[in-house]
C-alpha cells in the first residue's frame, strides 16, 4: 500500500441489461476503475436510477487513508504510532482507525497471535515498511530485543473509541493486513445504504460480490497462480463469489531473495522471522472483507495443518478457505474447504 490516492477514475454507462434469472426491470451498469493504496480498484454495479457514485468511493478512500495509512503521515495511524506515551490519542471523529482496532482484535484472540497487526517493528526490521531496507546480515540478538515490543495485548481501547492506553511505550501498529479488505466493506456498505442489490467491490484481489453481474450471473472473481512475477496474472482457479468477501494472501505478492532464501512480507510473530513453508497463497472466504483479509494473512502464518485444524475447530466463524502449496517437487497443490468445493474451477 504506497502512494495510496492517485485516483484515476473511468466511468462508463450502459443501459438496457438485465439477465434472463433477472425480473425484467431495467438495471444501468456503473463501473469505477482508480487507483488507491498503492493498488487498483474496480467497483461494479447496477442501479435501479441514474446513480454515480464516484464522487462518495473517491472520498470513502481518501478518508480511510487519512486514518489508517502508513503513507500518510498526517494519518491517525501515523500520530498514534509517533506517540510514544501511555495513554494515546487520535481524533475523536475517527470512525475506522476504531473498527479495525476491534475487528484486529478479535482475529489477534482468535488466531493466537498469529494475526499480530503490532508486528510493525519487525515488518521495519525486514524492510518491509516504508522507508525501510532489507538487512545486509541477519541480527538474531536485534530480532529477540525487537520480539519484546510486538505484545497486542499491550494496548486497549478504553472508553470511547479514540483513547488507547498502551503499556508498552515502544508499541506500534500496521494495519496494512486488514486495511483493504476493511475499506472493500465501506464501499460495499455505501452500495446498500443506496439501495444496490448487485455489485461488485475490488480492493487489489480483495473482493465483495453481492447479487448477480449485469448478464444476471453470479460474480465470478479470478484466483492468481502464486508465480513470482505474475504480471500478466495466469490463474490458478476462477470462483463464483455469491454474496460473498474473498481475500487473498500470498507471499509471491511482497518478498526479496538473498543468498538463495526468499523472504516474504509475512512475519511470524511467534519467531520473529519471515514465514518459511510451502503454503504459497491463502484465500479466505468470509460474510466481510475485512475478516477475510485479517484471516488470509493469518493463515499464510500457520500454514497448511494448522490452517485445517483452525477451521475445524473454529466453525462458527463460517469461513471457507482456498490453499496453494507447493509438493517435494515444488509443484503446485491445491486444498479447497467443504464449503465452496462447488463454487471453484481450477484451471490447468
Ligand atoms: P496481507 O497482504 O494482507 O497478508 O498483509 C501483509 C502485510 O501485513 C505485510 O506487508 C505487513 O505490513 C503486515 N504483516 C506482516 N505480518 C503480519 C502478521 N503476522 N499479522 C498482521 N500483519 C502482518
Ligand atoms: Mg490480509
Amino acid at each position: 500500500m504506497k502512494n495510496y490516492f492517485a485516483l484515476l477514475f473511468a466511468f462508463f454507462l450502459l443501459y438496457g441489461c438485465g439477465g434472463s434469472n433477472e425480473k425484467k426491470q431495467e438495471l444501468i451498469p456503473y463501473e469505477l476503475h482508480g487507483e488507491a493504496q498503492g493498488t487498483t480498484f474496480t467497483v461494479k454495479y447496477l442501479s435501479k436510477d441514474s446513480l454515480d457514485l464516484s464522487r462518495e468511493v473517491m472520498d470513502i478512500l481518501v478518508n480511510i487513508d487519512q486514518e489508517l495509512s502508513l503513507w500518510v503521515d498526517s494519518s491517525e495511524l501515523c500520530k498514534f504510532n509517533r506517540q510514544s506515551l501511555s495513554t494515546r490519542y487520535i481524533d475523536s471523529s475517527s470512525i475506522y482507525f476504531p473498527s479495525v482496532f476491534k475487528l484486529s482484535k478479535e482475529v489477534f484472540q482468535r488466531t493466537n497471535g498469529a494475526f499480530n497487526p503490532a508486528v510493525m517493528p519487525l515488518v521495519k526490521y525486514w524492510g518491509f515498511a516504508r522507508k525501510s531496507e532489507h538487512p545486509e546480515q541477519i541480527d538474531s540478538l536485534k530480532i529477540d530485543s525487537l520480539m519484546q515490543h510486538i505484545s497486542f495485548n499491550m494496548v486497549q481501547l478504553v472508553g470511547a473509541g479514540f483513547v488507547y492506553a498502551v503499556a508498552d511505550f515502544d508499541l506500534q501498529l500496521d494495519f496494512n493486513a486488514v486495511a483493504q479488505g476493511y475499506s472493500v466493506d465501506v464501499i460495499a456498505e455505501l452500495l446498500t445504504k443506496n439501495n444496490i442489490e448487485h455489485y461488485m467491490v475490488e480492493i487489489g484481489g480483495e473482493v465483495v460480490a453481492k447479487g448477480k453481474n449485469a448478464q444476471g450471473e453470479w460474480w465470478t472473481i479470478g484466483i492468481d497462480k502464486p508465480k513470482d512475477n505474475n504480471t500478466d496474472r495466469e490463474l490458478q482457479a476462477v470462483v463464483h463469489l455469491e454474496n460473498r468477501a474473498l481475500a487473498t494472501s500470498g507471499n509471491y505478492r511482497k518478498f526479496y531473495e538473498k543468498d538463495g532464501i526468499k523472504y516474504s512480507h509475512t512475519i511470524d510473530p511467534s519467531t520473529g522471522y519471515p514465514v518459511q513453508h510451502t503454503l504459497l497463497s491463502a484465500s479466505v472466504f468470509a460474510s466481510d472483507c475485512g475478516t477475510a483479509d485479517a484471516y488470509a494473512t493469518a493463515f499464510m502464518v500457520m500454514g497448511v495443518e494448522k490452517t485445517k485444524e483452525f477451521l475445524k475447530k473454529n466453525p462458527d466463524l463460517k469461513l471457507d478457505v482456498y490453499l496453494i502449496f507447493s509438493d517435494e517437487k515444488g509443484e503446485f497443490k491445491t486444498w479447497i474447504s467443504e464449503g465452496i468445493k462447488e463454487k471453484i474451477d481450477e484451471e490447468n
